[in-house]
């Protein structure tokens, strides 16, 4: 008997079918997974490399899965990706209320209609909580400031596609400072990313990012970013005539967290912000993907790269 949700389940003509069960198990909700020990042997080994690729003036944080919904709010998260917003409800009230609630469930009713919005958002990417965390340190110092954070990410986005997951893993690198220490940061990276590829004989190519923002308004916003220039992704193909997928991408804020946080830089500017995120989940498949299932017959040098 089959029973549902009991295999992950990529379509059936999806080339990475074959590869699915090895490394994700089923938990009953589509892009939701539980990874098997093959699968978090690469994640860890890929956390590393990237760790290696730290700038030593770097401070590491890691951050929950969850955030405060006012900060996620305040920095106009929902004017650009509303549709993708996981917020965490909980049963509020009295003792009395809380149990009649629950009891419906009992009684085959149905007890969400008493959620109520608490204070806490799933995190959709990993910097967002950083800016208002810096903005309580004051001025940020003459050369700008390095992190390293991380978080589970959540978006709203159900898929079979083993790219498309709903809770994922993000790796961030933070700058914040003056404009020309963003480019230079995130110029940087973005040669480095393709040397990290080519360390890990993965293909790719590397283009200017349009993201799917919201509705008619968020047409606006997506032509804005493009010709500004404020987002590149390094793409990799899962299989030869597979659409390739964003496995990192390379932002430059300019200075919207600046003016919404009051993060202000050595001279009295608005501070300005950018990252470059290493989408963990994807880049691991991207590896299974292209380079089999037996890491002991990986290229020499992707194996070597990972201390593999
Ligand atoms: P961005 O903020 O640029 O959309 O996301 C940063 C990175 O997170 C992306 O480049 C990608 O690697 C990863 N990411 C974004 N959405 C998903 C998703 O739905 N599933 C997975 N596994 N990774 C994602
Ligand atoms: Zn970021």
């Amino acid at each position: 008997m089959t029973v549902p949700g009991s295999e992950v389940v990529p379509a059936a003509d999806d080339p990475l079918a074959p590869i699915a069960a090895r490394l994700f198990q089923p938990l009953g909700i589509e892009g939701v997974y539980a990874r098997t020990a093959l699968y978090e042997g690469v994640m860890e080994r890929l956390g590393q490399l990237i760790s290696r690729q730290r700038d030593e003036r770097a401070e590491v944080l890691r951050f929950p899965p969850v955030m405060s919904r006012r900060q996620l709010e305040k920095s106009g998260y929902l004017k650009s990706f509303p549709n993708l917003l996981g917020c965490v409800c909980a049963l509020h009230g009295t003792e009395a209320a809380i149990r009649s609630a629950a009891d419906r469930f009992e009684s085959g009713g149905d007890w969400t209609t008493a959620l109520a919005a608490s204070d806490l958002v799933l995190s959709p990417a990993a910097c967002y909580p950083l800016y208002p965390l810096v903005a309580t340190r004051g001025r940020i110092p003459e050369g700008g400031l390095i992190f390293d954070v991380a978080a589970d990410c959540f978006r709203r986005e159900p898929s079979r596609s083993l790219d498309r997951l709903q809770s994922f893993r993000m790796r961030e690198f933070v700058r914040i400072g003056r404009p020309e220490e963003i480019t230079a940061f995130r110029d940087g990276w973005m040669s480095r990313a393709r040397q990290l590829a080519d360390e890990l004989a993965l293909p790719y190519s590397v283009d200017v990012a349009n993201d799917p923002f919201f509705g008619r308004v968020g047409q606006i916003m997506a032509v804005s970013q493009i010709q500004q220039a404020l987002k590149f992704e390094l793409l990799i193909p899962y299989h030869a005539q597979a659409k390739p997928t964003a496995c990192m991408s390379f932002n430059y804020h300019r200075e919207h967290f600046g003016q919404v946080w009051a993060l202000q830089d050595s001279r009295g500017d608005s501070a300005h912000t950018g990252c470059v995120a290493f989408g963990m989940d994807r880049l691991v498949v991207a590896l299974f993907a292209n380079h089999g299932l037996e890491i002991g017959r990986w290229p020499a040098a992707t194996r070597a790269a990972l201390a593999l």
